[in-house]
């Protein structure tokens, strides 16, 4: 599985998939990102700082990714993201949080922010649908609005692809998501392990409709396949 890669258009960055100890959650339905993890710490931090090392700071911009939230990587994979911020002065760090783990973001806020080093926050929502987030998807999120989540993160994943979306459930998804947050990053439902299958009409329907008239915006990121960051292999959206 590829773990480093660099994201050169819109945004850019350079992004690593860490391993952790794994979401906490692992209930959404159409998720087996959650299968990425260990149990043993020590594995993890070498795994990690192998993949940290490949890291170049040349856009000073790095994206932490793993399963689950950032407060699922263990105190030595953390501070090796602070060394490797410091030595390649990476000066802003997006990191992705589960709705359920929220509190535990403002002591990483603090943590790199008193380095220098701001943190940008991605939360996987999936859909503003709240009863098809968290009746259908099991995703866990209390049925929350956009305006409280937007006390927490500052960009938002959406989940396209599913039985039961429309144009225009899904364009309503990325009004919403544009309107009260920074950037929208769009996953597409592959066929992975988890319960869930894509659903073909909905992708018809996103690529016809949706991705034409997203596809330019500099606050949009689309993912047409979940490995275009150039990391994972697997299915992943948090
Ligand atoms: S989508 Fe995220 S929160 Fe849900 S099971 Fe997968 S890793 Fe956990």
């Amino acid at each position: 599985m590829d773990r480093y890669s660099r994201i050169t258009e819109k945004n850019p960055r350079e992004i690593v998939l860490l391993r952790g100890s794994g979401c906490k959650w692992r209930r959404c339905r159409f998720c087996d990102y959650h299968l990425d993890f260990s149990s043993d710490e020590k594995a993890n931090y070498r795994l990690n700082k192998q993949v940290l090392g490949q890291v170049e700071g040349i856009y000073s911009s790095l994206e932490v990714i793993n399963s689950g939230s950032f407060c699922d990587l263990d105190e030595e994979s953390i501070g090796e993201i602070l060394q490797v911020c410091k030595d390649k002065t990476i000066s802003r760090i997006h990191l992705e949080c589960h709705w359920r783990d929220r509190e535990t973001l403002s002591q990483f806020r603090s943590f790199f922010g008193e380095h220098g080093i701001q943190v940008t926050v991605k939360m996987g929502v999936e859909t503003f649908d709240e009863v098809f987030r968290d009746g259908v998807l099991q995703k866990g999120m209390d049925h929350v609005k956009p305006q409280e989540i937007a006390r927490y993160a500052d960009e938002v994943c959406l989940l396209f692809g599913l039985t039961g979306q429309s144009e225009a459930s899904m364009i309503k998804d990325m009004e919403t998501g544009l309107a009260f947050f920074n950037r929208v990053c769009v996953n597409l439902m592959t066929k992975n392990t988890s319960r869930m299958e894509p659903d073909p009409v909905v992708l018809d329907i996103f690529k016809d409709r949706i991705y034409p008239k997203y596809s330019a915006d500099s606050r949009v990121d689309i993912l047409l396949e979940n490995t275009d960051f150039g990391v994972g292999g697997e299915s992943r959206h948090e």
